[in-house]
């Protein structure tokens, strides 16, 4: 199971510290301990196999202590984001139906009332006032107060690890299910390559709720690595993410490519400044072949890599970069020994050195399937793949245009479909239309990407208002704040009498776009 390189560092080097967070850190032993008592006060509320535990905590340590014991009961862990719209965390709440949930005292779901009346609900922070009638609700501290015995049950690789959500076009909370063996493929993998060991200080700085953190957990937790938990703030303020990176002494950082970007940028980025990163990894997005260059040259002893992959496979491809990369983004490169990967071409063979088309995965770290969406499973993850495929396991559609270059390795070129990813974040264009559609006082609205440049885009709604003067751009504003995150938010929104159709009665989108380009 997930843990299992785990407990072997528990018991090789106790006192090493596991997990810092700014001045409180846990050793190896405490989070064993810590994490075997919430197991075991899970257990006595008859959490285990197939049971589901949500956690709406923020990033601290309590949160890894939570991850760990519901991991240690055989149940699954639903990592959920606390900053989210409380419809959006009620609707996943409805849709994963936890045995258990944790969350922060300062939630406002608390305050709204939970819409899911789970067995235990356990409040880290201060003793609150619910607005749940008979909910019963206990605190941190008597959790801990629990004794850690032995949890019966053996964990097999089958077995769902995790659930996190992502975007989806139809409204509906989607969930990806992950088994221990698909996530361990890939931890096992990444410690072993990335040679993660106790002198390694390892950056947490994507929120559990994005599949990045399983690197940053699982794979530091398995090496006897010090998982270091980078504050929120240094992402809205990266000017502090420099001197954060050398107080602490970070030596392998991963992230989506927008921070480091941010980082490129800085002045105070010297050369030597920051000596202890050894590892820079990046993942989620394309991350431009100049701020590469201006990293590498302030960073020159570090090793760069690109890992790539939808949260449906994890992480399936990688690539060492080295060289300028001027011409051409820098390569996904080649598959991970775990896994498979196929480029099909649109006429349905697998293309050639220089083709591009479709990339495919088969391998041990795809989902086991979406969280109670059986069709939409069976129409990306192929449990018969196309003829010229030869894999007799399933393989999962990314809808990712790739390109296969005559060294072999991949490059990332567009989506097929109407998704996008803004600061690592991924969009279903489609959920924004959803939530605009669904509104009582919008007649009919539209979402599109407008490209500004090859890598920048807007997000634009085109909206048309039941009645005319019920609503403006403000309106538009609220209704997605209301459902959405705010990273979901438009870029402009189009106030239209009616939007304009082709002669089949589709919504004209090439005319919206051109619309939104003659602005
Ligand atoms: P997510 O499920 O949030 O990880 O988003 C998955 C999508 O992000 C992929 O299908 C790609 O479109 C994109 N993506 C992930 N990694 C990379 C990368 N290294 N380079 C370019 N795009 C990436």
């Amino acid at each position: 199971m997930l843990l299992h390189r785990f407990f072997h560092q528990v018991s090789d080097q106790p006192y090493q510290p596991a997990i810092i967070d700014r001045q409180r850190r846990i050793s190896y032993r405490e989070l064993e301990d810590q994490s075997s008592r919430v197991a075991s006060y899970l257990h006595n509320y008859g959490v285990g196999h197939d049971c589901r535990v949500a956690i709406l905590l923020n990033k601290s340590i309590e949160a890894v202590v939570t991850i760990l014991g519901v991991l240690k009961t055989g149940a699954a862990y639903i990592p959920l984001d606390p900053g989210a719209p409380v419809r959006r965390i009620a609707s996943q709440l409805k849709n994963c139906e936890p045995r258990a949930l944790f969350v922060n005292s300062t939630s406002p779901v608390l305050l709204h009332g939970l819409p899911y009346d789970a067995l235990t609900t356990v409040i880290v922070g201060e003793p609150v006032q619910t607005a749940n009638e008979g909910l019963e609700a206990r605190v941190w501290d008597e959790v801990l107060s629990v004794s850690p015995g032995r949890i019966p049950g053996h964990i097999k690789g089958a077995d769902t690890a995790y659930l996190l959500y992502t975007s989806g076009s139809t409204g509906e909370p989607k969930g990806v299910v992950i088994s221990h063996a698909a996530a361990r493929a890939f931890v096992n993998w990444s410690a072993d390559v990335f040679d993660l060991g106790p002198s390694d200080l390892v950056s947490s700085h994507a929120p559990f709720h994005f599949d990045l953190s399983i690197f940053d957990l699982f794979a530091s937790l398995s090496a006897g690595a010090q998982v270091v938990l980078v504050p929120r703030e240094m992402s809205v303020f990266p000017a502090s993410l420099a001197a954060f990176i050398r107080d602490q002494q970070i030596r392998v950082w991963y992230s989506v490519p927008t921070i480091l970007s941010r980082l490129a940028c800085q002045e105070e980025l010297t050369p030597g400044l920051l000596r202890s990163l050894r590892l820079v990894l990046f993942a989620g997005e394309v991350l431009p072949s100049k701020d590469y260059l201006s990293l590498s040259r302030s960073l020159p002893d570090t090793k760069f890599f690109n890992l790539y992959g939808p949260t449906e496979t994890n992480v399936c491809t990688y690539y060492q970069v080295t060289g300028a990369h001027l011409d051409e983004p820098i390569p996904i490169g080649r598959a991970c020994p775990y896994a498979k990967v196929f480029v099909l071409k649109a006429d349905g063979q697998l293309a050639q050195p220089g083709e591009q088309g479709e990339l495919l995965v088969a391998g041990d770290s795809l989902l086991s399937g979406y969280w109670k969406l059986p069709s939409e499973t069976r129409r990306v993850k192929l449990s018969q793949p196309p003829p010229s495929i030869p894999s007799t396991s399933p393989v999962y559609r990314t809808g990712d245009l790739v390109r296969l270059s005559a060294d072999g390795n991949l490059v990332f070129l567009n989506r097929l479909d109407s998704m996008v990813k803004r600061h690592g974040y991924r969009i279903e264009l489609g959920e924004i239309e959803f939530c605009l559609n669904g509104d009582p006082e919008i007649q009919e609205a539209a979402v599109l990407a407008v490209r500004e440049d090859e890598r920048a885009f807007t997000i634009e709604a085109f909206v048309v208002f039941a009645r005319a003067e019920s609503g403006d751009t403000r309106t538009v504003e609220s209704i997605v704040r209301r459902t959405l995150p705010d990273y979901m938010l438009p870029d402009r929104v189009h106030l239209l009498g009616s939007l304009p159709r082709t002669s089949r009665g589709k919504v004209d989108r090439e005319k919206l776009r051109k619309m939104a380009g003659n602005r």
